[in-house]
Order: C-alpha cells, then structure tokens, then sequence
C-alpha cells in the first residue's frame, strides 16, 4: 500500500476583495521580523491551517492536540507540521472585514500564543511569539508602547502604507501577549536575552585578508576590561543551554558570551589566559595538528591543546570535522562532519560541549535537523542579532569581533549584537588613511 503524504495548506489573512486592507496587505499579513532566521516564525501570520493528503481530499491531523483552542493553535499546528516533515503550502488567505476586526485578531492571536506556549513550550522558536528579538531596537520600542492602536490616529497610520500596517498588526499582537502574560512571562519573551561575540585568531598580525579574524591579544584584553568596567558579565554555555531549555527563564542584564571558532594555535595562550571568561572553543575535529585550509594555511592547535584548555575550564565544543560547508552535503557526509564530530569530542574529552558552531555559519533547515538528531543541544550561525528565549538553540546569532575593533565597537556589538554602522566605519577607513599618509 502506498503511503499518502499529507500536505498542510495555510491561510495568511487579508482584507475584504478590493479594499485599502487587501491592496497594504498584498499576499497576506506578515510579522515585523527583519532579521528572520532558517528557523524561526512563518513569513506571513497563519490565520488557519487546512490539511489535505495529495489527491486533494481534506484529511483530519493531531498535530493540535493537548494545545489549547484559540487564534494561536493554528500557528501552533503549522509548527509541528514543518518539524514533522510535511509539505507546506500557502494557500488562499482567510478574508476579515476591516481594520478594526484584524487587530482585535492580532491581539487575541498575542493572547492565546501565551496559553500555547504554556501547554508546550517547545513550539515558541517557531511562532510569533518567539520573534521579539527578530526585530531591531526600534520596533522594540515601539512595542512597547503598545496599547495605544484603538486611536483612530493608529488606524490613519496603519492604512498608510504596509509598512506601518505591519508595525500596527505587530504592535497589537504583542499587546495581547502583555495583557495575558504573567510578570515573569513577559521578562523571559521581551527583556531577557544576550549577544554571542565571535573570535578567531588571536595573534595581532593583521596579514592581508586577516584583518576581520586577528585580534592582538592586548586588544583582546582591553576589551574585555572595558565590558567589565561597563558591568557586563560573561555566560556560560551551561547557563546558555539552560536558558534555552527553560530550566532558567531569565538572564540577568548585560549578558554575553565569548565563542571562539577554528582552534588556531595562536588562541591556546589567550584563552588559558582568560578561563575566568568563560570562553566557549569551537574544534574541527580532523583538523587539529593541521594547517587551516579555510584560513591562508595558519597552523591550528593539537589535541594536546585543547586538552589542556579543557582541563583549564575552557568549554569545548564542535565545530565539524574538517570544516567544510555544510549545506550542500549528502545527508551520508552531513552526518559524518556532524556525529563524527561529537564521537571525536566525546571520544577526547571527559565532558565535551555538545553545541556545534556551523563552520562558515552555513546552516539550513537540513543541518539544524541534522545536528539535532545528532545529539546537539544548539547550534551557533554568524547571522548577527540578539539571542532570546525565543531564538531557535540550533539556530543562534553571533556577531563576529573585528581586529581593529577597540573597546566601544565591542561594546557596541555586545549592545546590539549588529556590525558597527557604516558612518562609523568610514570614520575609521579615513582615520586610517591619516595615519598611513
Ligand atoms: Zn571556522
């Protein structure tokens, strides 16, 4: 008997065929989430989901049980769909009559993604809900004044362009999720959450090409003078992977983390220097001892390195075998670079860190699958951001440190989690051509 693979159709929301509210919201409503990840919530708000199996018939699926009934559920049930595997389409959007009717719609959604969250918490990286950091600072902000899109002076700005639609639908929704959050809900989604620094090498020689990926170990270190000055703290990958995982619902303000990916010899002397930070190392198993073929053949660190920096207290984790890219591998290699990684780790290391950090940050739907299924707690990518409780762990942010970053662009990425803003650079860029001339 031939298996009937099941295809979920689903349904964004528009406006009445003709109206202002069809024409702004196009091909359907879609959340304010600029920096969207591979994983992350739906690119357009699921108002329902209908399942049909491939002769077209409609069929009946469980993927919403033990979820409560509300606007949320529908998301909720796209969600475990997409991780089960079956195939998604969208479809035809569901019609609401006006403005008014869509965000009394965005906002019950905000309510009820709360009662969701609470009968299975697993699903927020994938819904609206787990999007609060998706946003830049701005709409932040904005957010926070929620509340106030009942004015008719909101209903003007919101049928002026898709845009501000957008922004007002937003807006509303997370007005619901204030309105049926508890106080300690509502810090966990919007106000608790960290940026990953990335570094490289560690040897201050700026070759040619080197200049984003070598930093002069003095540099490293008033760097980290200056966040310590400026009251931040470093997290560990323990209360990292905690943080995702629920047991801890909250981190403390000021909160970011030191990755260090490739293993080249020249970081085994600055980390063990600074142990005390909690720096997470990132080993391409099969390629320790070796010469870095992804960086001008600089010479990486032996196992005995990273042995020592293990028993320093530096976390160890993966970061694939040989470092290569990852997405376009065969599901057979993609496995080998991912389980073989681990196996080498746990094979080494009394307690390796079991988070892979994608070499080159090349990641899809695919590798984040397979890291899973291999025994990873998380995955670090190099898409810039905010990390929050929301952030899918298999799909983390990072914003990597620059070797002419001195101690206010640090704090500026640890702030924002962002690159340094163009003005600053060319600031910088003429600067160096003074000190050259
Ligand atoms: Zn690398």
């Amino acid at each position: 008997m031939s298996r009937v693979t099941r295809v979920a159709i689903l349904h964004a929301v528009t406006g009445p065929p003709g109206s202002r509210l069809a024409k702004l919201l196009a091909g359907g409503l879609e959340p304010c989430a600029p920096q969207r990840g591979v994983i992350g919530c739906f690119e357009r708000v699921v108002a329902s989901v209908s399942i049909t199996d491939e002769t077209g018939d409609t069929t009946s699926c469980d993927a919403g049980s033990a979820l409560p009934e509300g606007p949320a559920l529908h998301e909720a049930i796209a969600v475990r769909l997409r991780r089960s595997g079956a195939k998604l389409q969208w479809g035809a959007p569901s019609v609401v009559p006006d403005l008014r009717s869509l965000l009394a719609f965005c906002r019950a959604r905000g309510r009820s993604s709360i009662e969701v969250a609470r009968a299975d918490p697993s699903l927020v990286s994938g819904m609206q809900l787990g999007a609060w950091f998706d946003a830049g600072g701005r709409m932040r902000a904005l957010r926070r004044l929620a509340s106030l899109e009942r004015g008719r002076g909101m209903s003007r700005l919101a049928l002026s362009s898709s845009r501000w639609l957008a922004a007002v639908a937003d807006m509303a929704f997370w007005a619901g999720v204030r309105e049926r959050a508890s106080p300690q809900e509502w810090r966990r989604f919007t106000a608790s959450s960290y940026v990953a620094l990335v570094y490289h090498r560690f040897a201050g020689e700026m070759k040619p090409g080197q200049e984003r990926v070598d930093i002069a170990p003095a540099r490293f270190e008033r760097q980290l003078r200056a966040l310590r000055i400026a009251g931040f703290r470093t997290l560990t990958a323990e209360e990292i992977l905690a943080f995702h995982a629920g047991t801890t619902t909250e981190l403390s303000r000021g909160s970011f983390a030191i990755t260090v990916d490739d293993a080249l010899a020249d970081c085994v002397t600055t980390l063990r220097r600074h142990v005390d930070r909690t720096p997470q190392l990132f080993v391409s198993t099969h390629e320790l001892s070796g010469f870095a073929h992804w960086l001008a053949g600089e010479p990486v660190a032996t196992w005995e390195d990273v042995l020592d920096l293990a028993g320093a207290g530096v976390a160890i984790g993966s970061h694939a075998r040989r470092h290569r890219r990852l997405t376009p591998l065969s599901a057979s290699l993609l496995q080998e670079e991912l389980d073989g990684s681990l196996a080498d780790l746990r094979a080494r290391l009394p307690s390796p860190l079991e988070v892979v950090a994608y070499p080159n940050g090349d990641h899809d739907l695919d590798v984040c699958r397979a890291a899973r299924a291999a025994g990873f707690r998380a995955g670090f990518t190099t898409q810039k951001g905010r990390n929050g409780a929301g952030t899918d762990p298999f799909c983390l942010r990072r914003v990597s440190v620059h070797g002419q970053d001195g101690a206010l662009a640090v704090l500026w990425k640890v702030l924002t989690g962002q690159a340094l803003p163009a003005f600053w650079l060319r600031l910088r860029a003429r600067r160096g051509g003074q000190a050259a001339a």
